[in-house]
């Protein structure tokens, strides 16, 4: 995508206001480089990126571009190591992400006939709170549960009438086979659910939308940006139409920062054209997803990501081919036999990358015929040969957590 000249504009003004702050993370950060008329894209994607490190340095409040007296609110980013990433808002911040949520609340159809139960956390985390005055301002009634407590939860959904649910994949769920568990559903009015974006499988969406009986959204976003709600799915669920009003979209190679066409998969790149508080610049979001090209069918102007394919930390380069975790669950989910547990070896023998693919056949079925078949879906999916290695089911490792899948031995 490239920038319109709305969006051209918008990125003069911020860049002009950013330079003339003193002390100011941008000004040191892009030493008063802008955009000019002649060529904006080129002057734009010469502008160096943003990362989630250089954030977490500016703790507490060195990111900020307003003075500190302007700032109404903070959240911040949940680093699972070391210091926190701390964002923080202007009033203006605040009332345009609430304009952003109430737009994906209207993209899934929710209307202020709608009741929504807010189970994302509240607090210094984004979430609830974002999914609360988005509700509010279309007008629905808010129901704000946060998570946890399974028991209050489904007797507030029974009692409120909630029709929309709005979670984790995770924790919906959980809801979902508690409610079927107890034989309940014919006293829960859930239509809607509304599912922070995050890659889970095509297997867990079906179970969960069958089980509670409703058409699932996928909304996207980071507390680095606004929080969730910068992005939604709508009715054909092709990607999630994203607010570029707010935002400029770029899909980059992660290994070499170069920017891909549209419909090339690579890392998310975030620049904010109109925030205050923290505006961010060429931001790596870290998310592997691409533009997808085209119109929607919904007839919505704003354009679409995908869902989300994984993390760039995930990726490896072999033989010049990024490949990425999802992309091979994505191959043997679709071939017979095969169960989706897998690992990766790469190594570099005589002057060569090697590429093994470890699998498991299921019970029954042909190791030699179940291999080929893997070999050629590889080949024809994602573009590179791989030796494929099928072994008995149960034989690779599981654990509860994210499970290492991809071992890379060349370096
Ligand atoms: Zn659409």
């Amino acid at each position: 995508m490239r920038l319109s000249g709305t969006q051209a504009d918008a990125l003069r003004e911020l860049l002009s206001r950013l330079g003339k702050l003193e002390g100011g993370f941008y000004r040191n950060k892009l030493g008063g480089r802008g955009i000019g008329h002649d060529d904006p894209q080129s002057d734009f994607e010469a502008l160096p990126f943003t990362s989630k490190e250089e954030l977490r340095d500016t703790y507490p409040l060195g990111i900020a571009a307003v003075p500190e007296r302007e700032i109404v609110r903070i959240h911040s980013s949940s680093g699972t190591t070391g210091t926190p990433i701390i964002i923080p808002y202007t009033r203006k911040d605040v009332d345009d992400w609430a304009v952003m949520f109430k737009r994906c609340y209207e993209m899934g159809g929710v209307t202020p006939d709608d009741r929504v139960h807010v189970t994302p956390g509240y607090g210094l985390w984004t979430a609830g709170i974002g999914f609360q005055l988005g509700a509010e301002l279309l007008g629905a009634m808010v129901i704000p549960m946060g998570p946890g407590n399974t028991e209050k939860q489904l007797a507030m959904m029974m009692d409120m009438k909630s029709t929309v649910l709005t979670a984790t994949s995770s924790f919906a769920l959980l809801l979902a086979e508690e409610i079927k568990k107890r034989g309940i559903k014919d006293k829960i009015y859930l239509k809607k659910g509304i599912i922070g974006s995050e890659r889970w499988g095509e297997k867990m969406r079906r179970r969960i939308a069958s089980e509670l009986g409703v058409k699932l959204y996928d909304i996207y976003g980071l507390t680095e940006i606004y929080g969730p709600g910068i992005g939604m799915s709508c009715e054909f669920e092709c990607g999630m139409h994203c607010w570029d009003d707010y935002m400029y979209f770029e899909i980059i190679d992660p290994k070499t920062g170069n920017n891909l066409p549209d419909g090339e998969i690579g890392e998310l790149v975030i620049t904010t054209l109109a925030k205050e508080g923290a505006p961010l610049i060429r931001y790596r979001t870290r998310d592997l997803t691409r533009i997808i090209p085209g119109k929607c069918e919904c007839g919505s102007p704003y354009p679409r990501i995908d869902t989300l394919i994984g993390r760039t930390d995930d990726m490896v380069k072999v033989k010049g081919v990024n490949i990425y975790p999802g992309q091979i669950e994505d191959v043997l989910r679709d071939i017979d036999g095969v169960s989706s547990e897998y690992q990766v070896m790469i190594d570099h023998l005589d002057g060569k990358d090697i590429m093994t693919l470890f699998f498991e056949t299921e019970l029954g079925a042909s190791k030699r015929g179940a291999e080929n078949a893997v070999k050629a879906a590889v080949k024809s999916r994602i573009g590179i040969t791989v030796v494929p290695m099928g072994v008995a089911i149960g034989e690779l490792p599981r654990s509860e957590k994210k499970t290492t899948r991809i071992f890379d031995n060349r370096y």
